[in-house]
């Protein structure tokens, strides 16, 4: 991808850039890249994602080059590109890695042949080559980690291949070589599914769009496709860029995004997305933005993102395996030297052990035990709508014990209506729908949504308003025809000094579960409108599956009166709600509930409730596929409107902590008992080798499990 963010200050064009890195599979490369990239003039950040191997780098576009930082890359012997321009013989590595494993093992039959016919000394010849064959691509990996002043797992590979020599042991030499080359092989294949498993989940978008100008259609990559083109979508196609329907209708599959499988009726002036599947009918589509800006490239790039931040849990298993290797070399020294020293008669035999304890000491297995859980999660929750920022929020998500829901759009539908005008006695039906919706005609909320849709349907033409001000979680203001207009709860009213006068048919409206706005023109109260949003029909259900995970509390917040708070309160039996909330006020109340419960999930649709979903220990914005700012701002964003998704992503999280425990587990416990076995002299290089890539065969199978989690 070429730079993405180019922002200019007086000096400095910061940029950012993403490359594929061939041969970044275990932490000791990620800390050769670093000491490579780290010293360049300009640099400014650099995460891995070892998952996905890829390299996220951040640097001063004044002073810095992408090719240079390519470049620098070439002297590690890693190959590494811009995302997006993969070279030709990319994968060549692996096909490497093959032939020469293919040879060593072929030296070594050879090797076993001869020794069968008694024949030694061309035996150990055979066997002699194995090693350097089979040596050869970990050496070349060995020297670039000796320049670079790191140790990494071929280095050691080769100290205890050398070792083995040294002891006259030739087969024994071959075999580790070999096998490790297997091992190895089979790491990188394991790995390369792996990712493009993970891949697959999300980057669905079609590379191909058909343009349709001067009345011909032809095919064209989608980089190509400029905004303002028209495109044809035909019947079962996906869908290739964001845009705007200008003719047909179709019954559209937004699964891709949204996860939400049942397909959506879309006709002309409604937008569809790229990665998105067209049903039964053609659609004309007149494209809105540039194929790297599409809300599925913006989904794809925050998923990204999120897999090259790190969780806790991962540091923590950093950190062990710093100390872990050099633990394990100082103990091989010891065991080398100790005993032969002490008087011990076989110090070959001691010697053998500590070249066994080499081969244990790389920790690659445990290092990739937890991202490799948590990437697999991420694009799971990915593929069924959820988009989770980043491992540490997946782990707080799981230790979750309180969960808010703001009301309006959140557990109510949103889909508000006016059921009934009820101006004060004189005051004209029409004439009260006017001021209100002209005042309303700027705001995003729900309420606004309808009190403007129920003009229009009314035949009311809205005059435009001046000064229109939004007053968050109370309502708005304006002039119209030169006389100020409020409209919203009666705090704002009553907080103005204005008289509201509560007929009987307001209190029914709320004692039925509607919201109601009173409206005040000039100074004076004018009437009311009574609002109906119902709760979303899944909303009882999700709230039933909260409480069988062990959610201790439920509570609602929200901005709306008291006894219509109550009404739904009821309906949906939360156990606690709070009415007439401003958004400041939510904030506080959620700071209140993190203080007593443990973790406390903050659910809202970003409409007056972003400080509460900020003060939560994890914040879920819903509908973010409508809403860019609810996509970019949450810890977690749904893509859907749907409400069950937040149990399941509370089980999500909870199932992939148990699965990187396991994983962690399984690698240290392998650790420890080769780690015992080599001391005591009951373990053989071969075995060592075999356990350690086990290990990690096994981490990234119990993983990729999670992406079968529904
Ligand atoms: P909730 O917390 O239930 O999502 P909000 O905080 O968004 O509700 O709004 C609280 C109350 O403030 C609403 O019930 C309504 O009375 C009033 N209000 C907020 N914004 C508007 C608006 N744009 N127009 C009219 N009333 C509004
Ligand atoms: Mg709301």
């Amino acid at each position: 991808m070429p730079p993405d963010t180019l922002e200019c200050a007086v000096c400095e064009l910061h940029a950012e850039a993403v490359f594929r890195v061939e041969g970044m599979d275990c932490n000791e490369e990620v800390v050769i890249l670093e000491r490579r990239l780290k010293p360049l003039p300009g640099l400014e950040a650099v995460s891995a994602d070892l998952i996905g191997q890829r390299l996220h780098v951040k640097y001063d576009a004044a002073r810095l080059t992408t090719a240079a930082i390519v470049d620098a890359v070439g002297h590690t012997g890693m190959r590494m590109w811009l995302e997006h321009e993969e070279p030709a013989g990319g994968g060549a590595d692996v096909a490497w890695r093959w032939r020469l494993m293919v040879l060593s093992g072929a030296a070594i039959a050879a090797g076993i042949a001869l020794t069968a016919a008694g024949r030694g000394t061309p035996a150990a010849a055979a066997f002699v080559a194995a090693a350097v064959i089979g040596g050869a691509f970990p050496a070349r990996r060995a020297l670039t980690a000796i320049r670079s002043r790191t140790l990494d797992i071929n280095t050691l590979m080769i100290v205890a291949v050398a070792g083995a020599l040294f002891l006259g042991e030739w087969l024994e030499a071959a075999s580790v070589v070999f096998l490790f080359a297997v091992a190895q092989w089979l790491e990188v294949r394991t790995l390369e599914r792996a990712r493009q498993a993970i891949r697959a989940l999300i980057d669905l978008s079609p590379r191909e769009a058909i343009v349709r100008s001067g009345g011909l259609e032809h095919v064209m990559p989608v980089d190509r496709v400029a905004i303002g083109d028209e495109i044809v979508v035909r019947p079962g196609d996906k869908v290739p860029l964001d845009g705007v329907i200008i003719a047909g209708h179709g019954d559209v599959n937004e699964a891709p995004l949204t996860g939400e499988s049942l397909p959506v009726d879309k006709g002309p002036g409604q937008e569809v997305f790229a990665g998105t599947i067209n049903g039964h009918g053609a659609l004309d589509v007149r494209v809105t933005r540039l194929v790297r800006d599409t809300r599925l490239a913006r989904v794809i790039h925050l998923v990204e993102t999120a897999q090259a931040t790190r969780a806790p849990v991962q540091s923590f298993v950093d950190r062990f395996a710093r100390i872990y290797t050099p633990a394990v070399l100082v103990l091989a020294v010891a065991i080398a030297a100790v005993p032969p020293l002490a008087g011990a008669d076989d110090p070959a035999a001691w010697f053998y052990r500590a070249l066994v304890l080499l081969v244990i000491s790389c920790p690659c297995a445990l290092v990739i035990s937890t991202p490799v859980s948590i990437v697999a999660a991420l694009s799971a929750a990915a593929k069924n709508g959820v988009l989770i920022k980043g491992g540490a929020h997946l782990e707080r998500l799981a230790d979750v014990r309180v969960v808010a829901f703001d009301k309006t759009g959140t557990l109510t539908k949103g889909d508000v209506r006016v059921t009934a005008v009820l101006p004060r006695p004189g005051y004209a039906d029409r004439d009260l729908l006017r001021y209100a919706a002209a005042v309303e005609s700027r705001s995003d909320h729900p309420i606004a949504h309808a009190v403007l849709a129920h003009a229009h349907a009314s035949g009311v033409a809205v005059p435009s308003s001046a000064d229109a001000r939004l007053i968050p979680g109370l309502g708005a203001e304006g002039v119209v025809d030169g006389v100020g207009v409020l409209v919203g709860d009666e705090r704002l009213l009553r907080g103005r000094g204005i008289d509201v006068s509560d007929a009987g048919a307001v209190a029914r409206a709320r004692d039925g579960g509607e919201s109601v706005v009173v409206v005040a023109v000039d100074g004076i109260y004018a009437g009311a409108l009574a609002l109906a949003d119902r709760p979303r029909d899944t909303a009882r259900e999700a709230l039933g599956l909260l409480r069988e995970q062990g959610i201790r509390k439920i509570v609602m917040l929200t901005g709306d009166h008291e006894r219509t708070a109550a009404r739904v309160a009821a309906e949906l039996r939360v156990d606690e709600y709070h009415a007439q909330l401003l958004p400041e006020e939510k904030y506080a109340l959620v700071r209140q509930l993190r203080g007593g419960h443990g973790a406390v999930l903050m659910v809202g649709d970003g409409i007056n409730d972003a400080p509460a979903l900020a003060a939560a220990d994890v914040g879920i914005a819903m509908g973010a596929a409508g809403s860019d700012a609810a996509l970019e701002s949450a810890d977690v964003a749904l893509m859907s409107d749907e409400l069950l998704r937040v149990p399941y992503a509370i089980r999500l999280a909870r199932a992939t902590l148990r699965n990187v425990r396991v994983n962690v587990a399984i690698s240290l416990a392998l650790k420890a008992a080769f780690l015992i076995m080599a001391v005591t002299g009951a373990a053989t290089l071969w075995m060592a080798v075999l356990a350690d890539t086990g290990a990690s065969v096994i981490v990234v199978a119990n993983a990729l499990r999670l992406l079968r989690a529904r």
